[in-house]
């Protein structure tokens, strides 16, 4: 009986990979043993896991069509993924799907320095198009401190932020046009050619975001930036972290609107400088703030100046300013490795990501460590401060029973926290299945329902995706749907 149960199983999975892989082109486009799927269980959000059915790498926009065409005709689940770095678990195949990589799609198609934008395929690495254009004076915003791996399409999913999204905005703001596969395979473009404020909805402004449940996204058009004249980047030190907060305030208040406003407490300090981009951060101050401003040359030293004031005001211990562009680099990595370097202090580390009006950020701080001392567990903050966006890290040790689990629990009660004062469960990494429960924490159910309803619209079926971004049924809208 068991036998022919996995003989059944085995022979339909044959025909759906064979009939897939007929769709693609090139060698290795699709892959279905157990051993090459295991790298496709989890993306970077690293507590669940699931195997997809296979993962099949299409060339273009053509082959996504007719892979999303297949599936949708035999009810098959599928999903997108870039490049796995989402840290919600948006590119989990909870529902055995076939994962659609983009990864081979990764073409810079136009630069366009006229009209000030570029056209990428969704598989572009973010610090790529930086990397393409600097030398013609010109960079693309959004900055995620994943910004060396993770993909353009995968940005435009979550729209991602970084940390020059203070003053730049985050990608919402650089996406100009979007190329799109729907859930039933259809071709669409939607913000034709940049035209600002273009008839009908604003289509481009609910695909992104969307964290891949609407369409999978084939082709964009983003804007492009000329570098500022001139940039400086201080370190400001401080002995209390409530000082260092109220700093925080007090700059954005003074009317500057710095590039970057980055903040590290005490234990991310002591991670960072156990890593492997140290750059000499005093280990018994409770907070450093990375402030970087931009602009043209006449101007940055008043600005400079006046976050001096802020500082010193703030009983700032020491401020110092970048020497060169070598140092500024070292500096920028120290940070943006961030994440990662909280492996060097602790076994595992959860990222949250909740968002705060500023001047709340002294309040919550406290809050944060009156719950990490209620549930035993270390949590460290490094985090977007200019623009109230928290990332509280959670450190424990999963070899130990039910640890992980109070890191889950103590990861919710942050994002409760940030709720509780008026701000949000997310900021820039998305909702995906880590955070679906406390969507509730801000939003009533009939607001739910208004979300999942468009949704069914993109995704009748729910084929695409399923399982993510809303609360589970039983409560709301979602009843109407339970997962295949
Ligand atoms: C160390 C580290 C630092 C990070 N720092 C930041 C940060 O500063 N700011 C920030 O915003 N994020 C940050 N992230 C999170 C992550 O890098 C971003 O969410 C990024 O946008 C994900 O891109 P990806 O290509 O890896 O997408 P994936 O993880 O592969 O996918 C993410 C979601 O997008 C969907 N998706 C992917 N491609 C497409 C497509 N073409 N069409 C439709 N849907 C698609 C997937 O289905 C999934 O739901 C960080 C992550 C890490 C690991």
């Amino acid at each position: 009986m068991v036998t022919k149960m996995v003989q059944i199983n085995l022979k339909t999975k044959d025909i759906h990979i064979s009939n897939l892989a007929k769709l693609v082109s090139g060698p290795n486009a699709i892959l279905y043993k157990d051993e090459d799927l295991l790298a496709y269980d989890c993306d970077g959000f690293t507590i669940k896991r699931h195997l997809p059915r296979a993962v099949i790498f299409p060339k273009d926009t053509h082959e996504v069509s007719q892979i999303v065409k297949y599936c949708a005709k035999h009810n098959l689940p599928f999903l997108a993924r870039g490049a796995g770095t989402g840290l919600s678990g948006g590119a989990i195949p909870l529902n055995n799907e076939v994962i659609i990589s983009l990864v081979r799609m990764k073409r810079l198609l136009e630069i366009d320095l006229e009209n000030r934008r570029a056209v990428v395929e969704p598989g572009f690495v973010n610090l790529k198009l930086t990397n393409s254009i600097s030398d013609k004076g010109y960079y693309y915003a959004p900055d995620p401190s994943s910004q060396y791996a993770c993909t353009i399409g995968g940005n435009v999913a979550e729209n991602a932020g970084g940390a020059h999204c203070l003053k730049y905005g985050v990608t919402t703001n650089h996406i100009l046009g979007l190329e799109v596969v729907l859930p039933n395979g259809d071709i669409i473009e939607i913000g034709k050619n940049g035209i600002p404020d273009a008839p009908g909805y604003d289509l481009l402004g609910l695909l992104t975001g969307s964290e891949g449940t609407l369409g999978i996204v084939t082709k964009i058009t983003v804007r492009i930036l000329k570098n500022p004249e001139a940039k400086q980047t201080v370190l400001a030190y401080f002995d209390k972290i409530d000082d260092g907060s109220k700093a925080v305030s007090d700059i954005i208040s003074s009317g500057i609107v710095p590039a970057a406003l980055e903040m590290m407490d005490k234990t991310a300090i002591e991670g960072v400088e156990a890593a492997a981009f140290p750059v000499g951060h005093p280990k018994d101050i409770e907070a450093v703030l990375l402030i970087e401003v931009d602009g043209i040359t006449a101007g940055i030293n008043d600005q400079i100046n006046l976050i001096l004031d802020v500082c010193q005001k703030r009983n700032v211990r020491e401020v110092k300013a970048a020497r060169d562009e070598a140092e500024r680099g070292r500096w920028w990595a120290n940070r943006k490795t961030g994440f990662g370097a909280m492996g060097a202090i602790s076994p595992d580390y959860l990222v949250q990501d909740g968002v705060i009006p500023r001047s709340k950020l002294p309040e919550v701080l406290a809050k944060i460590n009156q719950i990490s001392e209620e549930n035993g567990l270390r949590i460290a903050n490094i985090f977007h401060a200019g623009d109230g966006n928290l990332h509280p890290l959670v450190l424990f040790d999963s070899r130990i029973p039910g640890e992980t689990e109070k890191a889950i629990q103590a990861g919710s009660e942050c994002l409760k926290a940030c709720a509780d004062v008026g701000g949000s469960i997310t900021g820039e990494h998305g909702v995906g299945i880590e955070k679906k429960e406390e969507m509730r924490f801000v939003f009533h159910d009939h607001e739910i329902q208004a979300q999942t309803d468009i949704r069914d619209v993109f995704n009748p079926d729910y084929l695409l995706n399923a399982g993510k971004l809303f609360p589970a049924p039983g409560r709301c809208a979602e009843v109407k749907r339970e997962l295949k």
